[in-house]
Order: structure tokens, then C-alpha cells, then sequence
């Protein structure tokens, strides 16, 4: 027995493919510094675990409807009504069991046989792949040196079959967050060409500095008309493991994803949606603490890696940095650093090829302090043992 073959053509995804390996490599007793995963090493608010504690006792763990629970599309509503400055009703919200199904779920709403759609490079692993598995063609444009989006390019890519946009600011794996006269200049372009957007918003709480960040669906009404925003629990109240998450979207667009969610995977998980339902309505302390928490040691990395002689776009959200690493490539590129570093020095960090991008690989620092000063005496002795090659991807 075989599986077919669109489930064949489908890639692993590489960041966990990489964390399941830096992690057999603890289990033979290497002490791996693992920067791979994207993954707070926080717990859950204090409010978040009682939430969830809470709604396991109270004998009400049952299904609920498949779009979630009411009481949180109504949390969830407000919530992004607030902090995108545009009225959403809870009709406009479906839950969904993490942001990576909302993801899918949203493109799978979207997508018809044979659509493009355009993903900004770097681009994190799964979009493509959740791309390709809704029907779709991902079409990858280039973006600039400090890893903005590069407009030019963009239009440049829109071709007759083009139908969609997906963005993601803060982005993972850069950390670089659009300013708003881009949001509006890629809407415009949307606007133009008659596409949607697809926004992935879950790490708009991890922004450290500057400009505030703006959402599509803040712009305009009729950019709100044809922008669905993703978004989750994951990263902002470290609850990746509670695996919640939810699509905010023009009414048909969010009851397709629904009806679609109703058929493939029932109701998301009761505890989650209260536990998340508490994280949204109580604002817990915790995430502030986190975000200074992941600033400092954000401004500790991009330090250590500039001093080393990694240019590192200057990352204002999220929890990666992205240096470029083109002096010490081979010609196995960023997979073949990866593999060394992690070989000969027991550091575990992303190749940039996961992202479309060769030129780079990507730290995650969701780690301690204590961890990436380990990471940054490691990576030095690996780049003293590896003379920096003249490479012609300059
Ligand atoms: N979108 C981006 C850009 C991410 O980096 C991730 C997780 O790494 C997700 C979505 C998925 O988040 P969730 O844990 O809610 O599935």
C-alpha cells in the first residue's frame, strides 16, 4: 500500500523535521543547542492553564459548533475589532484548531484549481504546501536585502491567473515587519488585480519597536472586503500546544471555512477555546514579560551575529533572526551549513532553503539567554574552523 501521489509530492516540513533530529541527537546524548523551532519557552499566563483547568472540570467538554463556541467568536470578534480598528461580528470569525488550519482552511476556501498565488520570499515552510495541497500554484517572489517586500517584483509577478496574496508581518523567518505604506501599497496592488489576501497575523503581539504594525483589513472597507486575516493563540500566550487558532474573514468566506471544518475535523477542542477565550479576555500579565523578555535577547543576537560578520536584517518582531550566511557556503548551500553546524558543533539551526531563500539560515531565539550565548561561542568556532569562502552568490 502507497500513499497517493499529491500526498507524496507534498515536502516534510522542514523546521520540525529538523527539531525531531537535534532532538534523537539529546536522546544519544549531545548537548545540542536546538534554535530551531519556533516555539516560546514560556508557559501558558497563569489565567490560560486555570482557564483550561477550569473548563475540564465543569462537565461541558462536549462538541461545540464547528465554527467554535459562541461565547468565543464573540471574544475573538471584539478582540480583533479592537485591535485592528474595524468592526468584525462573531459571524465573521471562525475558530479553527490552530493557525496552520486556519491557513488552510482559509486557502482551501479560496483556492480554485490551478489559481497563483503570490508568496513574498522569505516565506515560512508550509505556506507553499498548503498552497499546492488547496489546488493551488505558489508563485515566489523575490524580496529585498533587508527582506521587505519588494513591490516591484510583486507587481512584476502578477500574471492573469493570479488570484491571491499571502503575507505574513512580523514575518517568520525574517522578523521584518511591513511598514504601513507598504500594507497599503500591496493593497493597492490587490485592489488593482482583483486578488485577496491572505494575512497571517500571529505574531503581531511580538513587535518590539518603530511604526505599529497595520493589517490590510484596517485600511479600507474594501480592503477588508477581501482580506481574511489568520491568526492563534500560539505564539503571543505561548500556547502552542493547546493548538488554537482562527480565520476573521467576510462572512461567506469565514462560514465557508466553517462548513468546511464541519465536514474534515468537527469542532476545535473545548478546553483550548476556553483556555484561549481566558488569554483573550483577561490580557494576562505575562505576555508583556515575555515580549521584553524576547527583546532583550533579540538585540543580544542580532549583536553577536553582526559581530561575527553575519549581516542580519534588522528584525523588529517575531522570535528569529535571519543572517546571511553566503561567505561560508558550499555547494550543499544553507542545508549543507545546517547539517555541519549541528555535526561539528551541536548547534541546530534552519537552512534558509526551507524559506525559498539560500542566503540565510534562521535562529530562533524562543530560547534562554544562557542558550544563545552557548549558540553564538559555537557558531564562532564553526566559522574560525570554516574560512569564508569567495562565493559567486556574493
Ligand atoms: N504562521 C506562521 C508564520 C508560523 O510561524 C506558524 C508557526 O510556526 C504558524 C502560522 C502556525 O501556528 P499554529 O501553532 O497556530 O499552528
Amino acid at each position: 500500500m502507497r500513499p497517493n501521489q499529491r500526498v507524496q509530492s507534498l515536502s516534510l516540513s522542514t523546521t520540525l523535521a529538523l527539531d525531531a533530529r537535534a532532538k534523537e541527537f539529546v536522546a544519544a546524548g549531545r548537548d545540542v543547542v536546538n534554535m530551531t523551532v519556533g516555539e516560546p519557552d514560556f508557559d501558558a499566563p497563569a489565567a490560560v492553564q486555570e482557564g483550561a483547568i477550569a473548563a475540564v472540570k465543569s462537565g461541558k467538554v462536549r462538541y461545540t459548533a464547528a465554527e467554535g463556541s459562541a461565547s468565543l467568536r464573540k471574544a475573538i470578534a471584539a478582540h480583533v475589532s479592537a485591535t485592528r480598528k474595524v468592526e468584525f461580528a462573531p459571524q465573521e470569525i471562525t475558530v479553527c484548531h490552530s493557525a496552520k488550519h486556519a491557513l488552510s482552511g482559509a486557502c482551501s476556501a479560496l483556492i480554485e484549481p490551478g489559481d497563483e498565488v503570490l508568496l513574498l520570499l522569505p516565506a515560512w515552510v508550509s505556506y507553499s504546501e498548503i498552497v499546492r495541497w488547496a489546488g493551488g500554484v505558489p508563485v515566489s517572489v523575490p524580496s529585498r536585502p533587508d527582506c521587505g517586500p519588494d513591490l516591484d517584483a510583486v507587481a512584476r509577478a502578477i500574471t492573469p491567473r493570479t488570484r491571491g496574496i499571502l503575507i505574513n508581518s512580523p514575518c517568520n523567518p525574517s522578523g521584518y515587519v511591513m511598514t504601513q505604506a507598504e500594507v497599503r501599497a500591496l493593497g493597492a496592488l490587490a485592489e488593482k488585480h482583483d486578488l485577496w489576501i491572505v494575512s497571517d497575523e500571529i505574531y503581531r503581539r511580538l513587535l518590539y519597536e518603530g511604526e505599529p504594525d497595520l493589517s490590510p483589513v484596517s485600511v479600507s472597507p474594501a480592503l477588508r472586503a477581501r482580506t481574511v486575516v489568520v491568526d492563534g493563540a500560539s505564539k503571543a500566550f505561548a500556547m502552542t500546544g493547546y493548538r488554537i487558532g482562527f480565520v476573521a474573514a467576510p462572512r461567506e468566506i469565514a462560514a465557508a471555512v466553517g462548513k468546511l471544518h464541519s465536514q474534515l475535523t468537527g469542532s476545535p477542542n473545548y478546553i483550548s477555546q476556553c483556555a484561549f477565550e481566558r488569554a483573550l479576555t483577561s490580557e494576562p500579565p505575562e505576555v508583556a514579560r515575555m515580549c521584553t523578555e524576547f527583546d532583550a535577547r533579540r538585540r543580544r543576537i542580532v549583536a553577536g551575529l553582526e559581530a561575527l560578520g553575519l549581516k542580519t536584517p534588522w528584525p523588529r518582531g517575531a522570535f528569529y533572526a535571519f543572517p546571511r550566511v553566503t561567505p561560508w557556503l558550499d555547494e550543499r548551500g544553507s542545508g549543507g551549513f545546517c547539517e555541519d553546524l549541528l555535526e561539528e558543533q551541536n548547534l541546530a539551526v534552519v537552512p534558509g532553503s526551507a524559506f525559498g531563500v539560500d542566503e540565510h539560515v534562521r535562529f530562533s531565539y524562543a530560547t534562554s539567554m544562557a542558550q544563545i550565548e552557548k549558540a553564538l561561542q559555537r557558531l564562532a568556532a564553526f566559522l574560525a574552523s570554516r574560512p569564508a569562502v569567495k562565493s559567486a552568490r556574493g
